[in-house]
């Protein structure tokens, strides 16, 4: 199923448990604005190439629309980046910040970009969306292939239009006014999370199994710092491959899986075969429609992506509030008002 389709799906099934009157439900659905620009850049060795970006606002009915930019060959289609926009919106209301939902995306391969390369896109890029982002209408930040350098291109082409205005992006560098801890951020908020939903089941995360599909920013850090407090990582993949500990565990045989990459990995193909008990979805919309049900079936407890990884956003909140404020947090304060904010997050958000 494809990934709009299932997002609207999982969006369907809440309204309806909600009572969602019809017409709002109609109204949430369809996207506040999408855009689609050409991005004609010249190469290093000076002939041209075209890439399509997009950037597609959901909802700004809670404040301005808040999402990352991805560049990735699969970002080729309005769809993915309209479930990843209307997905920012569900997250950026479950963690209660007053922010609505956005994503971008840029339809390119960065590994194969050279640095200069990948700036002259990103700037290209901004001119042609610039008048449609802002401190208080669209603000964007990292995602899949994008980084904090990413950032400093779009705050530095943006201020060429409407003068400095740090706080349009989040995710800066800290030098560029970028909060301390955003970095570490979203795989730090799935480990706050991953406590309040082991606590709710009177586990915890010391002598539990992980295996962590996807190590780039967030399957990396939620390693990291699941490794510092007592789990047990037994096996962990990126695209370029698997690797698992010496002690020989099957890879399945874990009790809790983080997927932290790309959207659809879970689905009707694998989730028989999969044997942990709880996965924690860092990546954004993992699981399909269909392994959901196979899942909830065989008990298996999915802690939602628009829970389980808003701990990105929610420091890219409390770098743009920084930024508003022209005032520093210490990382210390960044990393325990995450913790606050997850907590909160997860109480408020039951299981009906
Ligand atoms: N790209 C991240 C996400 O999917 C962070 C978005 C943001 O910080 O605005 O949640």
């Amino acid at each position: 199923m494809n990934a709009l389709a299932a997002t609207n799906r999982n969006f369907r099934l809440a309204a309806r448990l909600l009572g969602l009157d019809s017409k709002l439900e109609k109204s949430l659905l369809i996207p506040f604005r999408e855009i689609k620009v050409e991005c004609t850049i010249p190469q290093d060795d000076g002939t041209l190439a075209t890439f399509v970006g997009f950037r597609v606002q959901h909802d700004n009915a809670r404040g301005p629309m808040k999402g990352g930019i991805r560049y990735h060959p699969e970002i080729v289609e309005h769809d993915e980046v309209n479930a990843l926009a209307q997905l920012m919106t569900w997250k950026t209301a479950v963690a209660n910040i007053p922010y609505g939902g956005a994503k971008g995306g840029i339809g390119c391969d960065p590994g194969e970009l050279s640095t200069s390369e990948l700036e002259r896109l990103t700037r290209v890029f901004t001119q042609k969306i610039h008048d449609l982002i802002g401190i208080h209408t669209d603000v964007p930040a990292p995602d899949m292939g994008t980084g904090p350098q990413t950032m400093a291109w779009i705050l530095d082409e943006y201020s060429k239009f409407h003068g400095y205005s740090p706080a349009v992006v989040t995710g800066k560098p800290t030098d560029l006014g970028g909060s301390l801890g955003r970095d570490a951020a979203t795989g730090r908020g799935v480990v706050f999370a991953t406590e309040a939903l082991l606590n709710d089941h009177g586990k915890a995360i010391p002598g539990q199994k992980f295996v962590i599909q996807g190590f780039g920013n967030v399957g990396s850090w939620a390693a990291r710092l699941i490794h510092e407090k007592g789990g047990k990582i037994v096996a962990v993949s990126d695209v370029t491959g698997a690797i698992k500990n010496t002690n020989g565990i099957d890879i399945p045989n874990c009790d809790i899986l983080i997927p932290a990459a790309l959207g659809g990995i879970i689905n009707r193909e694998n989730a028989n075969d999969i044997k942990a008990k709880f996965i924690i979805e860092a990546a954004n919309h993992p699981t399909d429609p269909e392994a959901d049900e196979i899942l909830s079936k065989k008990g298996v407890v999915i802690l939602p992506d628009i829970y389980a990884n808003s701990g990105g956003v929610t420091v890219s909140y409390f770098e743009w509030v920084q930024n508003i404020q022209g005032f520093l947090w210490d990382e210390k304060k960044v990393n325990n008002e995450l913790k606050t904010y997850m907590t909160k997050a997860f109480k408020d958000v039951p299981e009906p």
